[in-house]
C-alpha cells in the first residue's frame, strides 16, 4: 500500500507512522527520499548502510589535461570551468563542477587526451533498519542530487525482498509527493494507493492530478481528507468529485495540533493520544485494510 499526496504538508507521513503502529506484520518503506522524515517518528536502529549510485559523474585528471578547452565547448550544462590547477603543460587547466555535471559523458568522448574520468557517482545512502513496528527501508539523498526515482525503485525492491524473506504480508510505503518520476516509481506495481488530501483549493487541484496519475496505472485508489473540518465545504466538494470518478473517500481526519506534538515527541499520533483524532485514524485504517 502506497500513501501519497499531491504536495507536501498534508500530514501524509504522520498518517503512515500511525498506520505503522496499527499494522501487524508490515514492512515499512520511506520513498519520500527528497524529504525523508518518517525516521524522525519511527527512530530506526540502522542495521545496514549502502551507498546509492544513480549515475556517473565526470572529473578531470589535471596531470593529463593540456588545456585545449574542448570539454568546455561540448558541455551543454556549463559544468566545465577554466580554473583547474596548473600542471607541467599549462598554468591553468580545466575542472568539472560535480553539482552541475549531469553525467552525460560527452566531454569524455571528445577529450583526445583521455584526461577525463567517468565514475559511478555516490548520490546518497540507503538503509535497512529495525523500528518498534518492524523492519524499515529508507534513504538519504545527497544535497542537490537527482535520480530519486531510481532510489525509490531500489527501496521498494528491498522492502519487497524483506517482506518475502520475513513472511510479512503488507508493505506500507510513504510515497513521494507530487506527480513526477519519484511518485511514479513509488506507485508502480502497488496493490493500493491511498491519497491524503486537505480541504483547500490547491489540495483539490493536486488531488485531481494525482487521481489521474493513479488511474493511468490502473491501481485501486482511495482518498482520505485530513483536517477536513478546516473547510467543510471544500471537503464535501472533494467527496463528490472523487465519487464521480469512482474513487472511494474512505476517511476524514479532524484538525488537531497533536499531529505536531506527536512528531516533537517522536511518536505517532495513535501512540501519543487516545483522543478523537486517533479514532479518526483508526477508522481510516479499518476502511483501508477492508479494501485489500
Ligand atoms: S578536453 Fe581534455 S585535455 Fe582538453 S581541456 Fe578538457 S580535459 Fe583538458
Ligand atoms: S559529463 Fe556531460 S555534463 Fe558532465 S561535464 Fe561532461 S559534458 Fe558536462
Amino acid at each position: 500500500m502506497v500513501v501519497i499526496s499531491g504536495k507536501g504538508g498534508t500530514g501524509k507521513t504522520s498518517i503512515v507512522a500511525s498506520f505503522a503502529a496499527l499494522a501487524q506484520n508490515a514492512v515499512l518503506a520511506d520513498c519520500d527520499v527528497d524529504a525523508a522524515d518518517l525516521h524522525l517518528v519511527l527512530q530506526p536502529s540502522i542495521r545496514q548502510t549502502s551507498d546509492f549510485s544513480g549515475g556517473k559523474k565526470a572529473s578531470i585528471m589535471t596531470e593529463k589535461c593540456v588545456g585545449c578547452g574542448k570539454c568546455e565547448d561540448v558541455c551543454n550544462f556549463g559544468a566545465v570551468i577554466f580554473k583547474g590547477p596548473a600542471n607541467d603543460v599549462c598554468e591553468k587547466t580545466y575542472a568539472i563542477d560535480p553539482i552541475s555535471c549531469e553525467g552525460c559523458g560527452v566531454c569524455v568522448h571528445f577529450c583526445t587526451n583521455d584526461a577525463i574520468e567517468f565514475k559511478d557517482a555516490v548520490n546518497g545512502q540507503w538503509f535497512i533498519s529495525d523500528t518498534r513496528f518492524g523492519p524499515m527501508v529508507h534513504a538519504r539523498l545527497g544535497i542537490a542530487e537527482e535520480n530519486s526515482g531510481k532510489l525509490v525503485s531500489l527501496i521498494r525492491k528491498e522492502a519487497k525482498r524483506i517482506a518475502e524473506e520475513r513472511k510479512k504480508d503488507l508493505i506500507i510505503v510513504d510515497g513521494s509527493p507530487g506527480i513526477g518520476c519519484p511518485v511514479i516509481a513509488s506507485i508502480t506495481g502497488a496493490d493500493l494507493v491511498l491519497i491524503i488530501t486537505e480541504p483547500t483549493l490547491s489540495g483539490k487541484h493536486d488531488l485531481d492530478r494525482i487521481v489521474d496519475l493513479a488511474a493511468g496505472f490502473g491501481i485501486p485508489t482511495l482518498v482520505a481528507i485530513n483536517k477536513f473540518d478546516l473547510n467543510a465545504d471544500i471537503a464535501g466538494e472533494i467527496e463528490v468529485d472523487v465519487r464521480e470518478r469512482n474513487v472511494k473517500a474512505v476517511g476524514k481526519i479532524r484538525y488537531d495540533n497533536v499531529f505536531t506534538k506527536a512528531q516533537i515527541m517522536k511518536c505517532s499520533v495513535v501512540e501519543y493520544t487516545g483522543g478523537a483524532v486517533t479514532e479518526d485514524i483508526k477508522a481510516l485504517w479499518r476502511n483501508v485494510t477492508y479494501a485489500f
